[in-house]
């Protein structure tokens, strides 16, 4: 009987395949869980994940088998434990659900890439990633510790609201004058909005990566979490041991070189002379070619 329904409900859903609808649709499913596979492996929720899996195995063994009691108390546990994983996690599915709205990692592809698609900000992030180095690069010569934090579409205000404002134009000077020793904004973060200087001395969300070495303190947990948290770059300098780090989409690049780092930030913040074939978003590609004028156009 069980079969019956089993065979026919797979022949009807094969005549009613439709090419582009269920493409469509598996390309959604497998979207959602890479994603839930990479927020399993990325926050504490990977063990849960895993007994979540071996519930639903058990489910479906126990529905096959047709175990009515195992399956009525399978069926009342995983239930109930969907809603107390909603509760346990909610900090990190919040933090999910921000990012995903902030258009960060996937949005950007379709509407466009993290850096602004403003050319006028040119020059002056040009000019910033310069000084960032020479900075970076004298820091690490002197030891002295260094946390710069570059915003790029994710909007920082809540980190900068930490700090003290300035507005300074990011020059080598000002920023080994910043990260000084006993000088009043030397602890905390700066943050770098539109190649200025727009806060010093700012409180940054620390990872909970359970990854990251144990030579690494809280500096380096404070510029991995900010990655985790926005789209925004971080450079990091170490006190103890002078390397130069720098951690983007909760990745931490460690031993960079003043090139290493001056290529990356120039291909991460500097944006665009002219929009490019490759630098022109996907959803941009495809309104150009159907004649639809974009917002993004007349950026
Ligand atoms: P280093 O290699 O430079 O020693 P570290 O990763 O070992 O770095 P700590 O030695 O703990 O880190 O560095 C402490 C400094 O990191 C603090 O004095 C402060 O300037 C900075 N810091 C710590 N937590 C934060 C935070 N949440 N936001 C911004 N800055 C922070
Ligand atoms: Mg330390």
């Amino acid at each position: 009987m069980l079969k019956n329904d089993m065979i026919s409900a797979i022949l009807s859903s094969l005549r009613a395949f439709d090419p582009f609808s269920d493409t469509l649709d598996i390309l959604i499913i497998s979207f959602v869980f890479y994603q839930l596979v990479l927020f399993a492996r990325r926050s504490r929720a990977g063990q849960l994940v895993k007994g979540i899996f071996l519930l639903i195995v058990f489910y479906g063994l126990a529905v096959m088998l047709q175990l009515r009691t195992v399956t009525w108390l399978l069926n009342n546990v995983i239930t109930i434990g969907f809603m107390a994983a909603v509760v346990i996690f909610q900090p990190e599915l919040r933090r999910t659900l921000e990012r995903m709205g902030q258009s960060a990692t996937w949005s950007s592809k379709l509407f466009g890439s993290y850096r602004r698609a403003d050319p006028t900000l040119r020059g002056a992030w040009q000019n910033a990633v310069v000084a960032i180095c020479d900075a970076a690069e004298q820091l690490s010569d002197t030891r002295t510790g260094a946390l710069m934090v570059l915003e790029r579409r994710n909007n920082l205000d809540e980190v900068i609201r930490t700090g003290t404002p300035m507005h300074a134009d990011v020059i080598c000077e000002m920023l080994g004058t910043i990260f000084y020793e006993g000088t009043p904004l030397h602890d905390g973060a700066v943050v770098i909005r539109d190649g200025e200087i727009v806060a010093a001395g700012c409180v940054l969300p620390l990872s909970n990566n359970l990854e990251m070495g144990k030579d690494m303190g809280t500096r380096h947990r404070a510029g991995l979490g900010m990655s985790e948290n926005s789209d925004a770059i971080v450079v990091i300098v170490s006190e103890e041991t002078g390397i130069i780090s720098m951690a983007k989409n909760g990745v931490l690049i460690r031993r960079l070189d003043r090139q290493n780092l001056f290529n990356m930030l120039q291909e991460e913040v500097v944006p665009p002379e002219e929009a490019s074939a490759e630098n022109v978003p996907l959803l941009q590609r495809i309104l150009r070619k159907g004649g639809i004028a974009s917002h993004a156009d007349t950026q």
